[in-house]
């Protein structure tokens, strides 16, 4: 049996995982990510894989040496040929030579990708998307994520700068994204503007069933508000949940007639909506995709690994 180490490194914790060559993890071990701005989180980061690295391989009785590849996947930009965090708000850093940190620590080289490139490459291995040569993955959370396999390996594009879909315009002069561009799907398809969308139309109708949801109190909705309040009937609600789903399902149509994928799986908290999410999706997508959806169509599906794929993804991204 070969076994390779997978780190996912996130926003507050990072996760590690002794992986074998069936794609199953032996075991998982965490600690929490140190994320306060300063000028040696790069070295604390490292301590922490180094840490990590060592002590799966002491629990778990398999020399380092024995190790195949180890990956890491990173919640921002990664050069991953230099091996560097070229930026990340996440976990607050820039230009950290995170490679070269760990190599003076542990005494290996680490593999690096951006983390929803990692999950799309997990999925893709032992996953939703098994066996797909062509797959997408989008994460549905704080932001939009997605990971795009070609092949079976992950497309990055130059210096590993590509793959940004989330930041492709479904609406002209639309809200500001966090990347500063106005209309990107991530504005909209994501908890963020989804909560924003919820909240807009509670303020435009006072009688609506979202208001008991959250005990009349608007801080309180989250990514299920609206999708929880269609359920019982709603109609404000569904008004909420449509809009959300015609501008998804535009971002979905556009990935789809550019790179025509066997599948797309989605993740993040509001993937966890299932065929509630999905149904309306896969109509509204199939309506307008290019040359119809009656054959070899791109199907859409939920991500069956949650925070595993991340793990098995950067353990295998040695082996691609
Ligand atoms: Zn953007």
């Amino acid at each position: 049996m070969s076994y390779y180490i997978g780190i996912d490194i996130g926003g507050t914790s990072v996760k590690a995982g002794l992986v074998n060559e069936k794609y199953e993890i032996v075991k998982k071990m965490s600690l929490p990510t140190y994320s306060q701005a300063g000028e040696d989180n790069g070295e604390k980061l490292a301590n922490a894989l180094n840490k990590l690295v060592r002590d799966l391989c002491a629990e778990t009785g398999i020399p380092l040496g024995e190790v195949v590849s180890i990956g890491a996947g990173i919640p921002g930009s990664v050069d991953s040929q230099s091996g560097t965090i070229i930026y990340s708000n996440n976990i607050v850093m820039e230009n950290v030579p995170l490679r070269e940190l760990v190599l003076a620590r542990l005494g290996r080289k680490i593999e690096m990708a951006n983390d929803a490139d990692a999950a799309a490459l997990g999925e893709c291995l032992a996953g939703a998307m098994k066996g797909c040569k062509y797959a997408m993955m989008i994460t549905l959370g704080t932001g939009v994520g997605s990971g795009v396999i070609i092949d079976g390996k992950i497309y990055s594009g130059y210096h590993s700068r590509g793959g940004e879909f989330g930041h492709t315009v479904v609406e002209i002069g639309g809200v500001r994204c966090t990347c500063g561009r106005p209309g990107c799907l991530e504005s909209y398809a994501s908890a963020t503007g989804l909560i924003r969308m919820t909240k807009e139309e509670m303020m435009s109708d006072p009688q609506s069933g979202m208001w008991e949801l959250v005990g009349g109190d608007i801080g309180k909705v989250d990514g299920k508000t609206a999708f929880d309040a269609r359920e019982k009937g709603d109609a404000s609600a569904a008004k909420v949940v449509d809009t959300y789903i015609r501008y998804l399902a535009c971002g979905v149509t556009n990935f789809i007639n550019m790179l025509h994928p066997q599948k797309i799986c989605f993740g993040g908290g509001i993937s966890h909506s299932g065929e509630a999410l999905l149904a309306p999706l896969r109509a509204e997508v199939y309506k307008e995709v290019y040359g119809g959806a009656d054959r070899y169509t791109t199907e859409l599906v939920q991500a069956s690994l949650g925070n595993d794929a991340g793990i098995i993804g950067a353990a295998m991204l040695g082996r691609e």
